[in-house]
């Protein structure tokens, strides 16, 4: 068996009769597969268990391919296995960007938590005023 045999059995890539719906699918299959190799990256970087933003939007364009894959093939264990996942992926990435918006920038340009109540790098007192709002500190 040669290696063209092996990738092309019957002709065909994989041996997969192929599709627009196929591919489709098979997206969708590689997006929600990526999104592991995403967090186990940001976490390896970070030495500490972390999940990146982009875990969430990849998890939420992969099922959704993968939703809709299943509903064209009316198939019921994909169709309930992907309906409702796109909440909680929805209300992390608010949440991530809520967390984010909140930080504090300081005039160093340092950024800072939202619980911060001093710049990390030059010291500066970051005040209440200057929380949700970039740039805000005491002289
Ligand atoms: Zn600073």
């Amino acid at each position: 068996m040669s290696l063209h045999d092996l990738i092309f059995p019957n002709g065909q890539f994989l041996g997969i009769a192929w599709s627009m719906w196929k591919v489709i699918g098979w997206i969708g299959n590689f997006v929600f597969f990526s999104r592991f190799f995403v967090q186990w990256y940001a976490t390896e970087k970070k030495k500490q268990v972390v999940v990146p933003a982009g875990f969430w939007w990849l998890s939420l364009v992969g099922s959704l391919l993968l939703l809709i894959y299943g509903l064209h093939r009316r198939d019921s264990v994909f169709i309930f296995a992907y309906l409702f996942t796109w909440i909680p992926y929805i209300r992390n990435l608010i949440i991530h960007y809520r967390h984010r918006d909140a930080h504090v920038i300081c005039r160093c340009g340092t950024e800072s938590p939202p619980s911060a109540n001093f710049c990390s790098a030059c010291g500066t007192k970051l005040t209440a005023t200057s929380r949700g709002r970039a740039a805000g500190l005491e002289a």
